[in-house]
């Protein structure tokens, strides 16, 4: 009994904002909104284009990776692909192993034969989570923003990340690879949002 009050009280102190986190949390929505309304939405045809492979490391690659950077983190987002913004290169930004990456004219190789299906989500379909089945283990080799090679292993979480980000510079979304049931009902929930659009 005196676990569980002192468990409620606890609670009870997390529920309640300071009018400093308070503002600090609409602050965080609004710029989320803003982020979301800068990252382009399903239907437009730009999420269906293959982009084009990145030949000079300048100043303007280096300035549009560091807007996707931030538009990613306001987002709420844990990668963003230069398609969702309207451009049409092969570059994305992704958070993996909790470091903010600039993968540039990127290659995933598939690791063995294992795959999983978990729910994934994506900045330009809103809401909408659906099974994708992907490779558990990849490499990944691409470029950084300066144009230096960058290697990498991964699995899980981090595979499943930049195998959805390659899909978007191949103008492949996450709806082409799921099961028909839930694309059907992705599809339900998407219609009327371009209607009312
Ligand atoms: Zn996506």
């Amino acid at each position: 009994m005196a676990d569980h009050e002192h468990e409620h009280e606890h609670d009870h102190d997390h529920d309640e904002l300071t009018e400093a986190e308070a503002q600090a949390e609409a602050e965080r929505l609004v710029r989320k909104e803003i982020a979301l309304s800068q990252i382009r939405q399903y239907g437009d045809p730009a999420l269906r284009m293959r982009a084009d492979e990145v030949e000079s490391f300048d100043e303007e690659l280096r300035k549009m990776t560091e807007r996707m950077t931030a538009l990613m983190h306001d987002a709420d987002g844990v990668g963003l692909a230069a398609t969702q913004v309207g451009i049409l290169r092969r570059v994305f930004v992704c958070t993996l192993l909790d470091e903010d990456r600039v993968l540039v004219n990127p290659v995933v190789t598939p690791v063995g034969k294992e795959t999983e299906s978990e729910p994934e989500g994506c900045l330009s379909l809103g809401p909408i989570r659906v099974p994708v089945e992907r490779h558990t283990r990849v490499t990944l080799a691409a470029f950084d923003a300066e144009g230096s090679p960058v290697s990498l292993e991964l699995e899980g979480q981090d595979a499943r990340v930049v195998q959805h980000e390659v899909d978007h510079l191949d103008g492949k979304l996450m709806l082409d690879r799921t099961d028909a049931e839930s694309r059907r009902e992705a599809l339900g929930l998407l219609r009327p949002r371009l209607v009312l659009s």
